[in-house]
């Protein structure tokens, strides 16, 4: 995964209950990078091919590791090895129940862990085993959801209401009063994962909302801070790593809903929309060797606003989106296959 700043993978699940229910057939095969569909309504001529950085098969074995290794070798070796600062966003794209939290969280099992179990495990191991005296490490956390384009903060219990966006002269936009918490250790992410998980449930269910609905954007601030011993100064290197759920791509399509629903949709799209247009544009940018990034439509949405730091500069991003492999989802899996495609 090293070279080009953004990488594109898919990956497929296992059947679930619901589909081995329906007999399901699977519609997905993969060869390599290739990912091809085929239309159940169309024997004939009815594939479609799609190539990608990866494409991950897992409908007979669990392969998270191989997913969570290459996409965790290219964002750490960027982060600790590079001299630049850099910054990283990972996307999971999907409908829901097609493997997004699996893939980003996977289970408390071995070889099923997700990409952030194993690239924080990376991570602090790379700080356990620092023995430089002048060498420092630092990591903060914060957790928030973005619904309908507002933000709440998912690890402040007392936070009810929404955060305000706003922008620093030299920082970029940032969410006013959003809860940073220093973490020592994997476990302490993970709790505190799960606490903004449950946060994240029950404001859903309050608002008859489900979670699916909205954003959630993990970010993880690592501060690499060197002392120079001539002059006793201290060099700062400050990496943000951002992992986000996006919410299920099937509620980007708002036919016939209406009211709050309509409204939803309408928001979700937008910045679906807007995240692969920003990540295409920045794509388009890197193999064009272009520099000016005036064109990249950064604020269209929340979502890509706060993000843009880790979006475009000096940083890397990685887009996995999750697929299922039964005919029943062809159409849902289709449009994130093109979705996927647009990305790259
Ligand atoms: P989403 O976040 O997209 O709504 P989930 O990640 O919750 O979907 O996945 C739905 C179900 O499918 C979960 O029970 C999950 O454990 C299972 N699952 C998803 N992807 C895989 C996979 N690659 N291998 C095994 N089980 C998976």
């Amino acid at each position: 995964m090293a070279g080009a700043s953004v990488k594109v993978a898919v990956r497929v699940r296992p059947f679930n209950s619901r589909e081995t229910g329906r007999n399901a057939k699977c519609v997905i095969q993969m060869q390599g990078n290739t990912t091809c569909i085929s239309n159940p309504k169309q024997a004939k001529d009815g594939a479609k091919n799609f190539t990608f950085d990866y494409s991950y098969w897992s409908h007979t074995t669990v392969i998270t590791h191989t997913v969570a290794h290459s996409i965790q070798t290219f964002i750490v070796t960027s982060i600790c090895e590079s001299t630049l600062w850099y910054n990283v966003c990972i996307f999971a794209y999907g409908q829901t129940g097609a493997g997004k939290s699996y893939t980003m969280m996977g289970k408390q099992e071995p070889g099923q862990e997700g990409i952030i179990p194993q690239l924080c495990e990376d991570l602090f191991q790379r700080t356990g085993e620092n023995s430089d005296p002048d060498l420092t490490y630092s990591v903060e956390v914060s957790y928030m959801e973005i619904y309908c384009e507002r933000v709440r903060d998912l690890l402040n219990p007392k936070s009810q209401g929404t955060l305000r966006v706003r922008e620093h002269p030299i920082l970029g936009p940032y969410v006013e009063d959003l809860s940073k918490l220093a973490v020592t250790g994997f476990p302490d992410i993970r709790d505190l994962m799960d606490a903004g998980n449950k946060a994240r449930t029950v404001a859903a269910t309050n608002m008859n909302e489900t979670s699916s609905r909205s954003h959630a954007v993990f970010t993880i601030v690592f501060t690499q801070k060197r002392r120079d011993q001539m002059t006793s100064l201290d060099t700062e290197k400050v990496s943000k790593i951002s992992l986000v759920d996006l919410a299920g791509s099937e509620r980007a399509d708002s036919s016939g809903a209406k009211g709050t629903r309509l409204k939803e949709g309408a928001n979700i799209n937008k910045s679906l929309t807007t995240l692969g247009k920003v990540i295409s544009a920045l794509a388009e940018m890197q193999s064009s060797k272009k520099r000016k990034s005036d064109f990249i439509p950064y604020r269209d949405s929340v979502l890509t606003w706060l993000l843009k730091e880790n979006l475009g500069g000096n940083s890397r991003t990685a887009m996995i989106a999750a697929l299922s492999p039964a005919d029943i989802n062809y159409e849902e899996t289709l449009s994130t296959l093109r979705y996927a495609d647009r990305a790259k």
